[in-house]
């Protein structure tokens, strides 16, 4: 009917728009020409709840379309992993990233260098050839690879855990760390979940965001913190927005966390101004 209609060459217009801004992105990335970028990527602090350093960011990509403006990757990642395209995009945003900590791994010299957390498809996690390409980028950006974060959700995993392992085996391999995104929110299985080499979980934002309102997401954050503590690897709560879920998930010894209270992703020079910085006031 018509309303379908209008929705599929919307569709077919967005992946249009979408073909034609990796086209430039990439010619722009060969003559080193940076005007109007239609694609870039904003970094936001992931902290440090013992310290309030900062430990490192997560790169997350921003599009500007010429005539429609912003439009959020909520909106444009679902339709560029149905079409593949996520995979030229989430080629450039690892190489975009990796360059960029690198940079700033030379800006400053701290005893233990910043994190980039870079989020992973579904579609590129089935790649063949991604650890060559991962590899790849490491050397061109000349980035140690325990400084590079790959996060994958948990329902890319649980599709096909025997499958998953593998591939989470061989990216290990490269000597990266690896993170569950939105941990809580897929059918995880927690008999899985010690047979993966993971290094981070990070706890969904609607956990969190109902943290401080009612008692039993309070306790399935505790759940979750011990868990990981047992599984010997790091929690991050994602999407803290007050001084009250931070404070409780101080109580629960969470270790690090994100979110808008302290700050929104930032574009790369207010970033870099935190790198020199090193602690969020
Ligand atoms: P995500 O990986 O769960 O990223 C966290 C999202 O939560 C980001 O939205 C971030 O801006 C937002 N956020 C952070 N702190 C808070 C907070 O305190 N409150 C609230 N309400 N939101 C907060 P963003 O940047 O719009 O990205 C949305 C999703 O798009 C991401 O969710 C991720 O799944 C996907 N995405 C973004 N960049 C990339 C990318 O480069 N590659 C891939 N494959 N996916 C990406
Ligand atoms: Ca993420
Ligand atoms: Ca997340
Ligand atoms: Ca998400």
């Amino acid at each position: 009917d018509a309303s379908m209609h209008r929705g599929t060459l919307a569709h077919m217009q967005l992946e249009h728009d979408l073909r034609r801004a990796i086209a430039k992105t990439q010619d722009q990335a060969i003559s080193g020409e940076t005007e109007a970028p239609e694609f870039w990527l904003q970094y936001q602090p992931i902290v440090s709840l013992k310290t309030n350093r900062i430990m490192g960011f997560e790169a997350l990509i921003r599009w500007n379309h010429p005539e429609r403006g912003l439009i959020s990757p909520a909106d444009f990642i679902p339709l560029a992993e149905e079409t593949g395209l996520i995979v030229p995009i989430g080629q450039w945003v690892l190489r975009q990233a990796c360059y960029q900590l690198s940079v700033w791994h030379q800006l400053i010299s701290s005893p233990c260098p910043l994190i980039v957390s870079v989020n992973l498809s579904s579609r590129q996690f089935v790649q063949p050839d991604l650890v060559n390409q991962i590899s790849q980028i490491l050397q061109e950006t000349n980035l140690n690879p325990r400084y590079l974060k790959l996060e994958i959700t948990e329902s890319v995993v649980m599709e096909n855990a025997e499958v998953a392992t593998t591939m989470l085996q061989q990216l290990k391999s490269l000597g990266i760390q690896l993170a569950i995104d939105d941990f809580g929110t897929g059918y995880s299985s927690l008999s899985y979940l010690h047979r993966f080499p993971i290094d981070t979980l990070k706890i969904d934002r609607s956990f969190i965001n109902r943290i401080d309102i009612d008692g039993e997401n309070l306790e399935i954050v505790r759940t979750i913190v011990t868990l990981a503590w047992n599984l010997g690897m790091d929690i991050i709560a994602e999407g803290v927005e007050t001084a009250k879920q931070l404070a409780q998930l101080k109580a629960l010894k969470c270790e690090y966390a994100q979110g808008y209270f302290f700050a929104r992703p930032l574009n790369c020079e207010a970033a870099t101004a935190l790198v020199l910085q090193g602690t969020i006031a």
